[in-house]
């Protein structure tokens, strides 16, 4: 019998009791184990078969009481390989990979986007080609995040150079570390290179390694980026008190002296922290609202309203800063472990002026600002659909350059 929101909080209770305090991996391994990990996925494989609404019961404890948070250290694994393993892997790569990602002892990175395939990312030209029982990979991916640090990739590529391009497209999980798979970091404007090029060269994989059917790479692909935006949408949330990013604007004008908290400011402020609170209850409401394990369009909401709600906290924030807003710690070249730490991390992590820098890309990656409104026009207020002169040409027939 499912259980009871009362019963998920005693779980909860339970998992702190026992396990808070051992090492980072331990609990999360225990927190899998209890199958408070990803609650609406079936019981054994780090769910409960809940709905996904309670989930927040059991994140919103666990940021109270301080618990150690994996979806900053392995965004791509936690937020987006592992529904998409639940709906679409097999049972063998569920029992593999699941644990150790939720542990976060196997990093997984995403390579969707290439030099000339981002936001129509169906158009990517990246091939493989099938040998036996395995894929020969040739190609190039590119702005792909934390690779430089994953054990596995999620991989999209096309499979039927002449069939329509949404529909030549295949799935596979990838070993990082392969022969063949070369990794080039790209650095940023904070002066980390958080994200990276990869070059595939005869690179092979596995067969066992496909998720999904040969040919049906889109479908698979849609629930890793439905996926991903609601991830995004989530990352404010774990951020504990006075919600996300605008708890670094609270704690700025606390500080400031009292003649310098002139009205127009605290006017700002203060819109800033009523946005907050619009979009925590809009992400729990969209939270609520999904049925089933697999997220619609609404995550797009949350993503758009969190990108843009988080680069107008920080640009408060540098002009609270003043000519000290124009200054920045350091400059060196990092290969960051942590995704996205400099803006949204544990308060002893972040850095303002660097923040305020890497949230530029937060309406970009994961689809731009534009294509979530496109999103939302079309599968929420059904607008027509956009108009694509390519969609049943066959993907060889299309002009690229
Ligand atoms: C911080 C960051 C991390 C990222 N991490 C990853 C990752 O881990 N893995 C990965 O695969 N990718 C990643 N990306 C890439 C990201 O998904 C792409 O940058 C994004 O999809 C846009 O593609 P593009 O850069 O090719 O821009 P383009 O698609 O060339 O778009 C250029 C401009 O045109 C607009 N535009 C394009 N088409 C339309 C349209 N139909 N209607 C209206 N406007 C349109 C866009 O909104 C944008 O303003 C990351 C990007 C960033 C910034």
């Amino acid at each position: 019998m499912a259980l009871t929101a009362e019963q998920v909080a005693a779980r909860t209770e339970d998992l702190l009791t026992h396990h808070l305090g051992e090492p980072e991996s331990e609990f999360w391994g225990a927190q899998f184990d209890l199958g408070l990990a990803w609650i609406h996925f079936p019981e054994g494989k780090g769910g409960l078969g809940l709905d996904p609404g309670f989930q927040d019961l059991v994140d919103e404890r666990l940021v109270a009481a301080k618990a150690p948070q994996n979806l900053l250290l392995n965004m791509m694994g936690v937020g987006m390989a592992g529904p998409t393993l639940v709906a679409f892997g097999t049972d063998e790569q569920q029992q593999r990979l699941l644990r150790p990602t939720f542990t976060c002892e196997e990093i997984w990175c995403q390579m969707f986007s290439e030099p000339g395939a981002g936001s129509d990312v169906a158009s990517l030209a990246t091939s493989a080609v099938r040998d036996g029982d395995e894929w020969v990979l040739n190609g190039q991916k590119v702005w792909t995040s934390m690779a430089h640090v994953a054990r596995w990739g999620l991989l999209l590529v096309r499979t039927d150079p002449d069939a329509p391009k949404h529909r030549g497209l295949t799935y596979f999980y990838i070993d990082m570390h392969a022969p063949g798979v070369e990794i080039r970091p790209l650095r940023q404007m904070t002066g980390e290179a958080e994200f990276n090029e990869i070059f595939f060269t005869d690179v092979r994989i596995p067969d066992r390694q496909r998720i999904g059917e040969v040919g049906d790479g889109w479908n698979v692909a849609i629930a890793t980026l439905m996926n991903e935006r609601v991830m995004l949408g989530r990352v404010g949330k774990l951020s504990g008190e006075e919600g996300g990013v605008v708890r670094h604007a609270l704690r700025l004008w606390r500080a400031r002296d009292a003649e310098a908290r002139d009205p127009v400011l605290r006017d700002r402020l203060v819109r800033l922290y009523v946005e907050s609170e619009v979009v925590r209850l809009t992400m729990l409401r969209a939270e609520q609202q999904r049925a089933g394990g697999t997220p619609g369009p609404e995550g797009s909401l949350g993503r758009l309203m969190v990108s843009e709600h988080q680069q107008r906290c920080f640009e408060f924030i540098v002009n609270l800063l003043g000519a000290e807003g124009m200054l920045i710690s350091d400059y060196s070249m990092r290969r960051p472990e942590v995704i996205g730490e400099v803006a949204l991390g544990p308060d002893d992590k972040v850095d303002l002026q660097k923040g305020f820098l890497s949230t530029r890309g937060g309406t970009i990656g994961g689809g731009t600002t534009e294509i979530s409104r496109n999103i939302l026009g079309e599968r929420v207020l059904g607008l027509p659909r956009e108009p694509d002169a390519t969609r049943d040409l066959p993907w060889s027939q299309i002009p690229r350059n």
